[in-house]
């Protein structure tokens, strides 16, 4: 099958005096057509780069931008069937909502009755019918949100890039867009790149998820997979939370880490557990509780090393005294050793 993008070898280094910063390391990644797919990473990792690669705003160093299996690696942004949505939105401001969304036929020389009748379906599209008169600054940050997104689709691109489009919003609000703009990738069935630092935000939305680490891929997966078996201490605790124990504690391969998700891990008082098949277990202090409403934390000291349990219900241990931790015995994910 054809892809959407192919990404081979892909170096993007910045050169500042005698100062050389590889943003992006020998990246090489495939996404298929209609696929949602991130790239997650923290702040610094690469990741805008990558995007602004594919865009065609940036010029790679060395290695190959494929694009539906034409090499893209040295056209200009406006030669690629790709647009951009940026987290300022870059909205005109003295222009209306319906002649931003309808900027690109303009420049293209579309009649102004074929725009209005286009910008004005788009805005539909993105549930803001009934608002192509207003200005941008007669909008809310969500629905200026929705102005940037329909005048980035309005060209139909076969890719959409979306360099941190929710980073404004409020989590209430930002919330509800994820769920719209998965909603929209689905109806109309483009390819979305999309760049984030929130890891929630990455896992909920995506088909799979590139995690970013000073430039280089990390791991490469569906979120299930990078919840379930994160391969680098990195991964285990980027994406979502994890303890990492040693080896020595939990009485598996010495000098070696592993990452046991807290909400697999149980917690009892000491004397009330015996030994069951399959379930692995350990002793430890109790080190503090911390109430969450619909889930509760817990510390636990074991050997030295402090262990997060998180449990639906509440348990009847006290801070000081002596619990039994306890997890599947295939929970533990063994760690690479990090060079
Ligand atoms: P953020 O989430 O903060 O945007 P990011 O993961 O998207 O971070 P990039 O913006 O890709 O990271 O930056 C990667 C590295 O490249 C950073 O160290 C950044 O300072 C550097 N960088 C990015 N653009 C340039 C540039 N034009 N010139 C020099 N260095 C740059």
């Amino acid at each position: 099958m054809q892809n959407a993008v192919e990404l081979h070898n892909l170096n993007c280094t910045f050169t500042s005096g005698s100062f050389q910063l590889r943003a992006v390391d020998n990246v090489n990644l495939s996404i298929a057509p209609g696929e949602f797919f991130s790239l997650l990473g923290p702040s610094g990792s690469g990741k805008t780069t990558c995007l602004r690669l594919i865009g065609g705003f940036e010029q790679p160093t060395s290695g190959v931008i494929k694009l539906f299996d034409t090499d893209a690696s040295r056209l200009p942004p406006f030669e690629r069937e790709v647009n951009t949505v940026f987290q300022d939105y870059a909205l005109f401001p003295h222009m209306t909502v319906r002649d931003n969304v309808g900027y690109a036929l303009m420049v293209r020389g579309v009649s102004r009755a074929e725009r209005v009748r286009r910008s004005d379906e788009m805005l539909e599209t993105v549930k803001l019918g009934g608002y192509g008169s207003r200005k941008p600054s007669q909008l809310s940050g969500g629905q200026r949100q929705r102005v940037a997104l329909a005048r980035a689709l309005i060209n139909k691109p076969r890719i959409l890039l979306l360099d941190e489009p929710l980073g404004a919003l409020d989590l209430k609000l930002r919330e509800e867009m994820q769920i719209e703009l998965k909603g929209l990738q689905r109806q109309l069935g483009i390819t979305f790149i999309f760049v984030t630092h929130d890891q929630s935000e990455a896992l909920s939305m995506s088909d799979r998820v590139a995690v970013f680490n000073h430039g280089r891929i990390e791991q490469l997966g569906t979120p299930r997979d990078l919840y379930d078996a994160p391969r680098t201490e990195f991964v285990a605790r980027f994406v979502g939370s994890a303890n990492v124990i040693s080896g020595e504690t939990l009485h598996l391969e010495s000098k070696r880490q592993y990452a046991l998700r807290p909400e697999k891990v149980g917690i009892s008082s000491a004397s009330s557990t015996s030994p069951s098949s399959g379930i692995s277990s350990l002793t430890g202090q109790l080190q503090d509780i911390h109430f969450l409403g619909s889930q509760t934390r817990y510390e636990v000291l074991v050997g030295g090393e402090r262990v997060t349990a998180i449990t639906s219900g509440a348990e009847s241990c006290e801070i000081g005294s002596s619990v039994t931790l306890t997890w599947p015995a295939d929970a533990p994910r063994l760690l690479e050793v990090q060079m």
